[in-house]
């Protein structure tokens, strides 16, 4: 992608209606934040890590915590790749920074929430290095990813250096607009556990005005959702799991593609649930999944809901808008 690929709009936050609902972007590549916040929106609602590792880093975090474990070939290219950095983590540190900082800059009046790193284990072996460390699961969608990731022994290490980074940009370079998201939690006592771990990193919620969030993904977030939200500060709704995880379909096969729909009757009442739990709280709320993007049907209920805020694809935004303010109207 490059720049030649957005078409920037000539529609200013200002011509638009005023909404009950705030309309946010799903950014994740950092080349593009600039460019791509000239869109009217009022913030970031999802930053996926993955992304912005994948493009700044591209080496498996415990290659670089370990470089001298890895076969002289991949050593090398490792040593080369980082030659102007003071050593392989201080890389990787800095490396996020840069990313994570281009956006929260680019959209620094509006909040900017960064999700910590969701890779599968299958993709993080595609990163350099990352064969050495994954296991090879038969069901990587459900297995060793989100927030099981940061309380193992196994990544601990490499867990630290995101908290690093983004510690780093909040609390030494000023860019408190930036808010933590937790994703794949499946157990309250794993999302007990993830905060601690976030705290003795340097990220405490509340310090500094830190706001920390979960993904509510998995069928038992919004069926436990008061369990979960008296640790975290709120939900966003990720759609993509929680229709995957609640209808049985594999986001990746194409064979069961035409079950997968974020409005069928059992994910719109677990997103109900979660949103009345939410609100009844006076917590955040928000949907960061890809529904309200793909059908205008299911953002119109969502708002309907008293949905705090979505952060739909930055190409639909705008069309979004227009619309949900017509309706209003
Ligand atoms: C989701 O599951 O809806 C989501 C936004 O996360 P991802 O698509 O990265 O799994
Ligand atoms: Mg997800």
């Amino acid at each position: 992608a490059g720049l030649l690929e957005i078409e920037v709009t000539t529609t200013r936050a200002g011509d638009l209606p005023e909404l009950s609902t705030k309309l946010m972007m799903n950014v994740g590549n950092p080349e593009l934040a600039f460019a791509q916040s000239r869109i009217p929106n009022q913030g970031v609602g999802l930053a996926r890590m993955e992304f912005i590792i994948n493009r700044q880093i591209g080496i498996h975090p415990r290659a670089l915590l370990d470089p001298a474990s890895q076969p002289p070939e991949v050593r090398d290219e490792i040593e080369r790749r980082i030659a102007a950095y003071e050593s392989p983590t201080a890389f990787f540190v800095e490396r996020l920074v840069e990313g994570i900082g281009t956006i929260a800059t680019a959209f620094a009046e509006h909040p900017v929430i960064i999700r910590l790193s969701d890779f599968k284990s299958n993709e993080y072996a595609h990163l350099l290095g990352g064969s050495a460390y994954e296991p090879e699961e038969e069901n990587p969608m459900i297995g060793f990813r989100g927030a099981s990731r940061y309380v193992s022994a196994q990544f601990e290490a490499a867990f630290a250096l995101e908290c690093e980074a983004i510690r780093r940009l909040r609390d030494e370079m000023g860019l408190t607009n930036i808010q933590v998201m937790v994703p794949f939690v499946r157990t309250v006592a794993e999302i007990e556990r993830v905060i601690e771990v976030l705290a003795a990193h340097g990220l405490e919620r509340g310090v500094n005005g830190l706001r920390i969030v979960m993904m509510c993904e998995i069928p038992s977030n919004a069926l436990s959702a008061d369990a979960f939200l008296d640790h975290v500060d709120g939900f966003s709704i990720g759609s993509n799991d929680l229709t995957q995880l609640t209808l049985g379909v594999d986001r990746d096969s194409a064979l069961v593609a035409s079950s997968f729909d974020e409005r069928d009757p059992a994910v719109l009442r677990l997103i109900e649930m979660a949103v009345t739990a939410c609100r009844a709280r006076g917590k955040y709320v928000g949907i960061c999944g890809q529904g309200p993007s793909d059908h205008p049907d299911f953002a119109d209920w969502l708002v309907g809901l008293g949905i705090e805020s979505m952060s739909l694809n930055p190409d639909t935004v705008v069309e979004t808008w227009e619309r949900l303010g017509a309706a209003a109207a």
